[in-house]
């Protein structure tokens, strides 16, 4: 009797469940890693992404063999058939896999056909299991995110004093919406340089023109645990102190502002949650941080990440394919190009999105979506541009955003009215309209 594990790409961490369940015999359970291009073919996906996701797997089982692991990496065109060479060559009697997070990928599993007996392991890279949603979500009139919170703040005890929220309140997002209204000194993101590696990723996306949507150079993002966690310490000293008054502001040329940069690694596995949240708050009673950007930032970690996260395990497989208000306009082709638009809002944020494949929160509710809903674009070409374009998209985070948060076409599930705004909310938030070709107090056919 073999037990082998399949590492998925976005499950890079030593701890997750799978590789956990092994531990004892590590050195009898062989690993597999795999990487697929007929998968990545599905959509037009930034380059950079396939970059990030492909090399921090590569480092990772790196780590893995470090660590004593027995590892297969492969790099072919489908998934199933290194699984089955791969299982024989080892007598593999029992594949484990921890619970992917994306729909779509389970079911691809569950359609391959294995040589040997599949188990799912509950997935752990989430602070709130799918039963204990549920069960937070079991006879509720509305699932506002504001309560979810609440229930995970005592829960985890996060930013609590006994009973009690510390500083009295819950929420202080009221100090966070300061718009930019003087010039603005924004900290420095930390980057990479690509390692050999990366390097390696870099060329063979180039050669395999697996895709050719956003600059795929300079690549600066993290690809390791060791860089998240210093993106991580980098972000508590430097950018969270301040991260709350001007959360919801855009500028022309500020690529992100306060913002954490760290979803990127949150999906991965290469930082988790909870350490996340533990960091920002140790930060908050050991240098004494304004509340409202600690609680600011923790609310979008515990608060948004968990329940858009939970949402998706609790909703029905058709919320994808859902259109409240019925909108069927193509996507523009700007999208895919933000040269082809002079309307400085999208062109700033699609243009930062073809550099980087990250636009900030605001950027992708209020100027992406927000345009997208009033335009009334079909919300599965939306969706579907999302996923494609964005370093951090997942279908589990997308679906939930895009489908909910964006757009509103899951018709209420998730929020209490559409994000829909005129062009007043940008010129108040940003200084994207000032010499703009579209004024921002006149309408536009
Ligand atoms: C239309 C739309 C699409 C989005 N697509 C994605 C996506 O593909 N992947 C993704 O991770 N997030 C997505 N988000 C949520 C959010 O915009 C990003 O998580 C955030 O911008 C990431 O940048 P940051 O790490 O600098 O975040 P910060 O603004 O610094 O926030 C800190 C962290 O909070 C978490 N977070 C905050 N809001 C959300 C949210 N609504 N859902 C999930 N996590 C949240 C993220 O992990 C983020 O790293 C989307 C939001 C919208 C409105």
């Amino acid at each position: 009797m073999t037990t082998g594990i399949w590492v998925l790409g976005d499950q890079l961490w030593m701890e997750q469940a799978a590789l956990q369940s092994c531990i004892e015999e590590k050195a009898r359970s062989p690993v597999i890693l795999i990487e697929s291009r007929n998968w990545v073919q599905q959509r037009p996906y930034h380059q950079q992404k396939l970059v990030l996701v492909w090399s921090a797997m590569r480092h990772f089982a790196a780590e893995l063999r470090q660590a004593g692991w027995l590892v297969t990496y492969e790099s072919t065109d489908d998934f199933a058939t290194p699984l089955n060479q791969w299982v024989k060559a080892n007598g593999v009697t029992e594949l484990r896999v921890m619970m992917p997070s994306d729909r779509p990928f389970l079911h691809l599993i569950q359609s391959l056909d294995l040589s040997c007996k599949l188990t799912f392991v509950p997935n752990n890279h989430f602070l709130w299991t799918d039963q204990e949603f549920k069960q937070w979500a079991k006879g509720r009139k509305n699932l506002l995110m504001e309560f979810f919170y609440r229930e995970g703040r005592k829960r985890f005890q996060v930013l609590m004093e006994g009973s009690q929220p510390t500083g009295g309140e819950w929420n202080f997002d009221k100090q966070n919406r300061k718009p930019p209204k003087s010039k603005l000194k924004t900290p420095t993101p930390l980057w990479f340089e690509p390692d050999t590696i990366t390097q390696d990723v870099i060329d063979w996306v180039k050669s395999e023109k697996l895709s050719t949507y956003g600059k795929i150079e300079p690549f600066r993002w993290g690809v390791t645990r060791q860089q998240a966690l210093q993106v991580l310490d980098v972000f508590t000293q430097e950018r969270l102190p301040t991260f709350g008054p001007y959360q919801d502001a855009m500028v022309t040329g500020e690529e992100t502002m306060w913002h954490a940069l760290l979803s990127p690694y949150l999906n991965l596995g290469l930082l988790q949650p909870l350490e996340v949240i533990r960091a920002a708050e140790r930060a908050y009673y050991q240098h004494d941080l304004d509340l409202n950007s600690v609680e600011g930032f923790i609310r979008q970690v515990l608060g948004w990440r968990e329940y858009m996260h939970g949402l998706y395990t609790y909703v029905d497989d058709d919320y994808s394919q859902r259109n409240w208000f019925g909108h069927t306009q193509p996507l523009p082709e700007f999208f895919w190009d933000a040269d082809k638009t002079d309307m400085n809002c999208l062109h700033q944020s699609l243009k930062q999105v073809e550099n980087l494949g990250y636009a900030h929160h605001i950027q992708r509710l209020m100027v992406l979506s927000n345009f997208s809903l009033i335009a009334g674009l079909s919300p599965q070409e939306v969706e579907n541009w999302f996923h494609a374009a964005f370093i951090d998209a997942y279908d589990w985070v997308m679906q939930t955003n895009v489908i909910g948060m964006g757009l509103f076409a899951d018709g209420g599930i998730l929020a209490s009215k559409p994000y829909a705004a005129s062009a007043n909310y940008i010129n108040k938030m940003s200084n994207y309209c000032k010499g703009c070709g579209y004024k921002s107090g006149r309408s536009h056919g």
